[in-house]
């Protein structure tokens, strides 16, 4: 079972004031990675830790000193432009890590002084995505999500009859993936006109958001070794925001036989900050699955997952039109819910993976699949929000969309929060749809 430690401690008190701002994404018990610089500066990216409004440099602070031991060789890790080291060195070695901040940054600590030094603040900083991603794979995990779209197409047995056997996936797109802040303009692509037998090339009418976590691993596996699924936590690093953007024209002619390719390949945008899965452990639920469901081969289960393989982080669509752009009005949320709903585990998805001897390594991506809770207003899509483009969902400010727009920008959200831990959160992805060029 995952420890709580003193790094989780309700009661720790920050010397970074901004770290008890009420609703900060970012206080002392979350620490989460990420890799930054002063925007516009020129200087090298370089890891830092988000704490309230601030970023621990990493690379300054290890500088100075301030690290002893393993959290040493962790922190010299992380002072690069990207944190596959840090990441491949395993959970000890954050963790250790995660122990020396926390303590550096509480209140008294004789440590203050110097670590004042190399904190810069987050309203002054750019980032950067934080690993060298060598491959990127995009889950399918929320039944609610599969069963939402598989109406749309097979009215009569939306489920395929392997979903609740199988964790369904495809080998994703590491050139388009993009950190916060990502533009991109409307692909053109083959569609196939409603009645029509020939397809014409067009730029895509149907442009889609997908409501997703970013799993990062850790420490990898060597080709033919598979990873036990009571060993699949500790080869995560941690888990990000991210938006699958898709073409929905475009995937609905293209899909068969093989699955996603040029629907999706265009852009994916992930959020600045690694949550590590320590920090996340108050927020840890058990696996829930309606009787009578079928229990999964003896792979994909362990007690441990069954008892606290799932993990309620609450996740929210917001959508900023051009218009309310220029009216200075704030984005209008279209969805929220939680990772909680998914069907497959964080660790089903690592253990399906390698279970035929494929290796994951350090750095590489795994995505959740679009997260649908089970009512209406927890699609994670619009192709579900607006059942396919048949309902065009009503905006606050009177606009309405079936699918976006040019100039709409997606901006998705993820904290936890239950009674007796103190509230974290994931920062923001945001992203823009431009014209097709
Ligand atoms: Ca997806």
């Amino acid at each position: 079972m995952t420890a709580l430690n003193e790094t989780h401690d309700p009661a720790l008190d920050c010397w970074v004031e901004s770290a008890h701002s009420p609703g900060t994404d970012f206080p002392l018990q979350n620490l989460p990675f990420g890799v930054f610089r002063r925007a516009g500066s020129g200087e090298a990216f370089r890891g830092g830790v988000a704490i309230g409004a601030e970023i621990v440099d990493l690379a300054a602070a290890q500088a100075a000193g301030v690290f002893d031991g393993q959290a040493a060789r962790a922190a010299q890790a992380a002072t690069g432009p990207q944190l596959n080291a840090l990441m491949a060195m395993g959970p000890a070695a954050s963790s250790a890590l995660r122990l020396a901040l926390s303590r550096g940054l509480r209140r008294e600590s004789p440590l203050e002084g110097r670590l004042r030094g190399c904190v810069v603040p987050q309203a002054r900083a750019e980032y950067a995505v934080p690993a060298e991603i060598g491959d990127y794979t995009d889950f399918y995990t929320s039944i609610h999500h599969a069963a939402n779209v598989g109406r749309l197409f097979r009215p009569d047995h939306p489920l395929m009859p392997n979903y609740k056997w199988v964790p369904i996936g495809y080998h994703g797109r590491v050139s388009s993936i993009g950190v916060s802040g990502q533009e991109f303009a409307r692909p053109r692509g083959q569609v196939l006109p409603k009645g029509a037998t020939a397809p014409v090339f067009a730029p895509s009418a149907r442009i889609d958001y997908e409501l997703e976590l970013g799993v990062y691993i850790g420490t990898g596996n060597a080709l033919g070794a598979p990873i036990a699924i009571d060993d699949a936590p500790s080869h995560v690093f941690g888990l990000c925001l991210l938006n699958d953007w898709s073409a929905r024209d475009v995937q609905a002619w293209e899909y068969q036989p093989l699955g996603p390719f040029l629907a999706k390949n265009f852009a994916t945008t992930i959020s600045p900050w690694i949550v590590t899965l320590e920090a996340l452990a108050p927020y840890r639920v058990p696996l829930s699955r309606p009787e009578g469901e079928p229990k999964p081969l003896a792979y994909l289960e362990s007690p441990a997952d069954i008892a606290e393989g799932a993990f309620d982080i609450r996740l929210e669509v917001l959508l900023e039109t051009a218009r309310m752009r220029a009216a200075h009005e704030p984005a209008v949320r279209l969805a929220a819910t939680s990772y909680r709903h998914a069907w497959w585990t964080l660790a089903q998805m690592v253990t399906h993976h390698t279970v035929n001897g494929c290796n994951l390594r350090p750095g590489d991506l795994l995505g959740t699949g679009t997260l649908s809770g089970p009512e209406p207003g927890e699609a994670g899509a619009l192709l579900e929000l607006t059942v396919g483009g048949t309902q065009p969902v009503t905006l606050a400010d009177g606009e309405s969309r079936t699918f976006l727009e040019d100039g709409d920008t997606v901006i998705m959200r993820g904290a936890c929060e239950r009674p007796g831990a103190v509230r974290i959160g994931f920062g923001e992805v945001r992203g823009t749809l431009l014209p097709a060029t």
